[in-house]
C-alpha cells in the first residue's frame, strides 16, 4: 500500500503537470459517475493528506483519491491509450501541448507511455519529467469520488498531522500519550499520524530502537519527538526516488555505494534473516491485520 511518500510525489507530479490548466475528465467504464461535474475545469490545487489526494477543481468540487491497497496511478506522453482494464477515471490535457490533438476516442497509440509499479518494482529511473505528461489514468483505488467543501474538511478533521505538511505534532504526541495501545498500532493510526504505513512503521520503529508491543502511554515524549524528525526526512527521500532507503550506510554489509535492494531495510520483509546491527532473526507478526517486524535485541520491551 502506498504511503505518505508515494501520495504526496503524485501531488507534486500532478501539480506540475496539470495546476493552472483545463483537464479533460472522463470515465469511460462508468466506474465514477461524477466526471462530467468537473470535465473542461481549470484544475486549481492539488492536495495531499496522509494517504489522501484532493484534486480541486472548484471549493466545492474536490476529487477525492484514496489509492487503497490496489490503487495506482499510470502516466503518459502524447495520445491517450486504449480503453483498458479496471479505468476508474482519467485526466488530461484536452489538446495536446505540442499542438496535436489528443484523441478522445480511445483509439490505440504507439507513443511511448510510462507504466508505473510498486516502489519496490520501481527505482524513480524510468520516470518521465511531469512537464511532459499528457494523461493520468486511475485504476484499483479505495476511493474516488467527488467532495463538497464540507465532506474535506471532515476527512481533514479525523486525520492526524502529516510530517510532509509541516503540520504541528503536539495532537498525535497528546492522543498517544492516552492510550495503552501499542505504539506499532498507534503509528498507523491515520487518525494520529497521517501517512505511515507498514513499511516506514516498522523502520521508524527500529531506528529508534524501540519496541513496537510497547503501549502509547510508555513511549517517553522525547522519543515520540524524534521518531517525527526522524520521519520528515524519510518520507521526502522516499518521494524522490520511490525507493524507501531506511539503513545507514554504517549498517549495511556493502558500507559504500548506493545500497543494494536487500539492504534498503533493516527489518522489513527481512523476517528470519539477521539484523544487521545485532545478528539476531528480525521476528514477524500479524498487528491489526498487517504483518509487523521487529528485532527482538535491538527493540527490546
Ligand atoms: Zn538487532
Amino acid at each position: 500500500m502506498p504511503e505518505g511518500n508515494e501520495i504526496h510525489r503524485w501531488a507534486a507530479r500532478h501539480t506540475e503537470a496539470f495546476v493552472g490548466r483545463k483537464l479533460r475528465v472522463e470515465a469511460p467504464g462508468g466506474r465514477f459517475a461524477d466526471a462530467d461535474v468537473i470535465d473542461g475545469k481549470v484544475l486549481k490545487r492539488v492536495h495531499a493528506v496522509g494517504k489522501h489526494l484532493g484534486y480541486e477543481f472548484g471549493p466545492d468540487a474536490i476529487l477525492h483519491v484514496h489509492l487503497g491497497r490496489y490503487g495506482d496511478w499510470t502516466e503518459g506522453v502524447g495520445e491517450l491509450p486504449e480503453v483498458k482494464g479496471a479505468l476508474r477515471v482519467r485526466l488530461s490535457l484536452p489538446t495536446h501541448p505540442r499542438g496535436k490533438a489528443a484523441r478522445m476516442d480511445g483509439a490505440p497509440s504507439d507513443d511511448a507511455t510510462t507504466k508505473h509499479g510498486w516502489y519496490s518494482e520501481d527505482d524513480g529511473s524510468t520516470s518521465l519529467d511531469p512537464k511532459d505528461v499528457d494523461w493520468i489514468e486511475l485504476r484499483g483505488p479505495s476511493d474516488c469520488s467527488l467532495y463538497d467543501r464540507e465532506k474535506w474538511q471532515k476527512l481533514l478533521a479525523r486525520l492526524g498531522p502529516d510530517p510532509l505538511n509541516g503540520d504541528d505534532p503536539a495532537p498525535a504526541f497528546a492522543k498517544t500519550a492516552k492510550s495503552k495501545t501499542p505504539i506499532a498500532a498507534l503509528l498507523m493510526d491515520q487518525s494520529i499520524l497521517s501517512g505511515i504505513g507498514n513499511i516506514y512503521r516498522a523502520e521508524l520503529l527500529y531506528r529508534a530502537r524501540l519496541s513496537p508491543f510497547l503501549a502509547g502511554k510508555d513511549v517517553p515524549e522525547k522519543t515520540l519527538k524524534a521518531i517525527w524528525k526522524d520521519s520528515i526526512p524519510l518520507l521526502k527521500a522516499g518521494m524522490v526516488d520511490r525507493r524507501i532507503v531506511t539503513t545507514l550506510p554504517k549498517d549495511r554489509p556493502h558500507k559504500t555505494g548506493k545500497p543494494l535492494k536487500p539492504e534498503v531495510h533493516y527489518v522489513y520483509r527481512r523476517h528470519g534473516k539477521p539484523c544487521w546491527v545485532c545478528g539476531t532473526k528480525v521476528q514477524r507478526q500479524e498487528m491489526a491485520g498487517r504483518s509487523l517486524y521487529w528485532c527482538p535485541e535491538c527493540q527490546k520491551e
